[in-house]
């Protein structure tokens, strides 16, 4: 993997690099969209390549228990087998170990469970991944002895990776782990530095589980701030916009999170002044596009918000259509960060960003703090903002939005 830091922001961490991999190159920061089980839902991988997604991601877990390595390998590879002809970066799985209540058995050679699909025990081992064990809210004990076991794992890897001939077309991340700890987390980070010869790249991991927000951006910004520069940087299940924007200014270079693509499909459009709740009542007779100004298939085919609130959760092409529109929302986004720092603008289009996606709300004030620590301040120049407690969303994000 060759990856090469282009530009910096003057004022925060944030930085835009190109990384190239035996499927291609892929400029940073990237959201990465989330195709779990070697299929992203409701849009094919040729219609995810016509988006211009240069990345997606696979879980490991997953992919184990089906198709199975089996079937992979007979196919010739994960790429082969979903069609996939772009960057793929697959994720250990350890947050599905997170929400399984059925696994049996953790020990050094990984985790013994039942199969979901079979109940026939699984085993999912070192040489296929490694992962915290723990749910992310969990403190305590558990969580350096989880920490110094993914410590041990990662060098298990690393050996097994040196050891398979793939290393020229594979490479490895290590995952920072040690829960909401910022003492564990500083242990953890020093130990994977050390590693940095075998690792072209960096994981933020055990994040988005719950966490009070205050909580997240400073353990992020601890680790973004010690990884080396020469690596990338990739923050794991964060999707939101605000969430995006405040961790590239912290350094961070990559995301993934089945928000915009499972959101999609509860009939949600991302835009740039808040989400979209297409089944409201509201949008029945709203005969314009999710948004004039995007280039997605749907807005410029001319599908209206009317036609897809009549649509959205009860006719399949509504998901098909709104998750279009939100890859390329998270993508533009995105784009629009990367096109900021090459221009020596991004602390400006962050206050533009703000402004418009909170106007009618009230700005989260972790998202300010955060900001405010790399020197952005979103609020300067705006009267008697209003500034709350907590995530701060317009609405909560949950899967079924209020009607
Ligand atoms: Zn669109």
């Amino acid at each position: 993997m060759q990856f090469e830091v282009i530009a910096k922001c003057h004022t925060t961490r944030a930085r835009v690099s190109s990384m190239t991999m035996a499927h291609g190159t892929t400029y940073l920061p990237t959201f990465m969209p989330v195709a779990t089980q070697g299929a992203l839902k409701g849009l094919t991988s040729q219609q995810v390549e016509a988006l211009g997604v240069t990345l997606i991601l696979n879980n490991t877990y997953h992919l184990n228990l089906r198709p199975g390595t089996k079937v992979l390998d007979a196919a010739g590879g994960a790429h082969k087998f979903q069609g996939w002809r772009k960057n793929l970066l697959t994720d250990s799985g350890g947050f599905q170990m997170v929400s399984l209540n059925s696994f049996t058995k953790i020990t050094e050679e990984g985790v013994l469970f039942a199969s979901p699909f079979t109940g026939e025990p699984t085993m999912l081992t070192v040489r296929q991944s490694f992962f915290i064990l723990l749910h992310s809210l969990t403190t305590g004990p558990r969580v350096e002895e989880a920490m110094w076991r993914s410590i041990r794992w990662l060098d298990r890897c690393i050996a097994k990776h040196k050891s398979s001939g793939r290393i020229d077309r594979q490479n490895l991340f290590a995952i920072i782990q040690g829960g909401l700890n910022p003492e564990l987390r500083q242990k953890c980070v020093d130990e994977m530095i050390k590693r940095k010869p075998d690792l072209p790249g960096y994981a933020i991991g055990g994040l988005s589980g719950g966490e009070e927000k205050d909580v997240f951006w400073k353990i992020v910004k601890q680790c973004a701030e010690q990884l080396p520069e020469d690596r990338p940087r990739y923050c794991m299940g964060i999707g939101f916009a605000e969430d995006l924007l405040v961790c590239v200014a912290l350094g961070v270079d990559m995301a993934d999170c089945v928000f915009p693509t499972r959101t999609a499909r509860f009939g949600v459009a991302l835009t740039k002044d808040g989400p979209l709740n297409l089944r409201l009542e509201r949008y029945r007779t709203a005969f314009v596009p999710i948004d004039e100004k995007c280039p997605c298939p749907t807005c410029t085919s001319g599908m209206s918000r009317a036609s897809l609130h009549d649509l959205a959760t009860h006719e399949t092409v509504a998901a098909h259509a709104i998750t279009q529109h939100n890859l390329v929302f998270q993508a533009a986004v995105m784009g629009g960060a990367r096109d900021a720092i090459m221009e020596g603008r991004f602390p400006q289009y962050l206050k533009d960003f703000f402004r418009r996606y909170f106007a009618d709300a009230a700005y989260p004030k972790w998202c300010v703090d955060a900001l405010r620590s790399v020197g952005v301040d979103i609020l300067e120049g705006i009267e008697n903002p209003r500034i709350v407690e907590g995530k701060g969303a317009k609405w909560d994000y949950s899967d079924k939005p209020p009607k």
